[in-house]
């Protein structure tokens, strides 16, 4: 296998160009690159040795593993080159465990979080959201977390239809439910906030949506390439909202912390892998009490040399940790490794 003819099949494409040894630019066939400057590259590919490569953009931000699919949206469909960097991947992730589909989007997905109303209805979310948590929320400080009151503002403010499946729901959404909008913003995980059977409703942005990815995370700012990046991680959005605020005391700097909303982990960890968050990552996870520590061994062989280190917490005086600080005593297992 062999790299060189990798990277001029890449500097070979419109507009590519060499910033350094380990760093070249490409026009991102992802958004398109820059509307101002039609001959702008800004897509870019990182080359470090014995690793896939990785792709950034700084148009649209978005970032992953250089794959075939990546290059032929480049025009590059030379067979051997495509297989050159097959085999350096497998090689590189032993296994191909972090293969994946690479979605090519026309246009950006970036929907916007509506300004909560003042209402009745919306005071008693707000105070919910407050005691559930003992943090003195704002509704500003809610809308920069991406939740959402209501979901007929956001599909307004979005100019999105209903799904049909949730139209009879709709009411109850509207009324009974706070919002947390995904990683990939194309679901809503829906909690309500008084007693009901139903107490989470997944909501898909839209119709024949495969809602492979479910996890929230909270808005930061992480450069990839970063030597070390924190990435907490909790089965549910308050869990992670207590880990965020209580124990790591609204720490942002280079800190990612998702919800798995459920117990996909791996679902979750692959998703930042493949984001090329590669052998940076510190993982910490929040257990509930009800998994014990057998639950993760496997998550942690199966990616084990993706990481720094792991790491798994119990909160001994509540089954998780979506509460108030006073109800956190943290114990830690470390699984570490290199
Ligand atoms: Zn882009």
């Amino acid at each position: 296998m062999e790299i060189k003819p990798i990277i001029e099949a890449l500097l070979n494409t419109p507009y590519a160009k060499v910033n350094d040894p380990e760093h070249l630019y490409v026009r991102c066939p992802l958004c398109g690159d820059s509307m101002k400057h039609q001959d702008g590259a800004h897509c870019g590919i990182w080359i470090r040795p014995g690793q896939p490569l990785i792709y950034h953009c700084w148009i649209c931000e978005e970032s992953g593993i250089v794959n075939t699919s990546f290059m032929e949206s480049l025009g590059i469909t030379n067979g051997s080159v495509l297989n050159d960097l097959n085999l350096l991947n497998r090689a590189g992730m032993k296994g191909a465990k972090l293969q994946s589909t690479f979605h090519m989007r026309t246009k950006d997905w970036n929907p916007s979080i509506p300004v909560i109303q003042d209402t009745k209805n919306n005071q008693e979310k707000l105070e919910y959201m407050r005691s559930r948590l003992g943090i003195p929320f704002t509704y500003k400080s809610l809308e920069g977390l991406r939740i959402i009151f209501s979901l007929d503002d956001f599909l307004k403010l979005n100019h999105l239809r209903i799904h049909p499946k949730y139209q009879k729901s709709r009411f109850f959404l509207n009324r009974d439910y706070v919002g947390f909008l995904s990683t990939t913003k194309d679901m809503i995980t829906f909690r309500n906030i008084r007693d009901s059977k139903y107490r989470y409703i997944k909501y898909p942005v839209f119709e024949n949506n495969p809602l492979e990815m479910q996890s929230y995370t909270l808005p930061s700012q992480v450069n990839m390439l970063e030597p070390s990046v924190d990435l907490h991680l909790a089965e549910g959005t308050f869990d992670i909202l207590g880990v965020f605020f209580h124990i790591q005391h609204a720490n942002l700097k280079n800190q990612i912390y998702s919800s798995v909303c459920g117990s996909a982990y791996k679902k979750t960890i692959q998703y930042f892998l493949r984001k090329g968050f590669l052998t940076n990552l510190n993982i910490h996870i929040y257990s509930d009490r009800d998994k014990d520590l057998d639950f993760y061994r496997n998550i942690y062989y199966d990616y084990a040399e993706w990481f720094r280190s792991f790491h798994v917490y119990y909160n001994m005086k509540s089954k998780d940790t979506g509460v108030t600080k006073d109800e956190i005593e943290e114990v830690e297992s470390v699984w570490n490794h290199n």
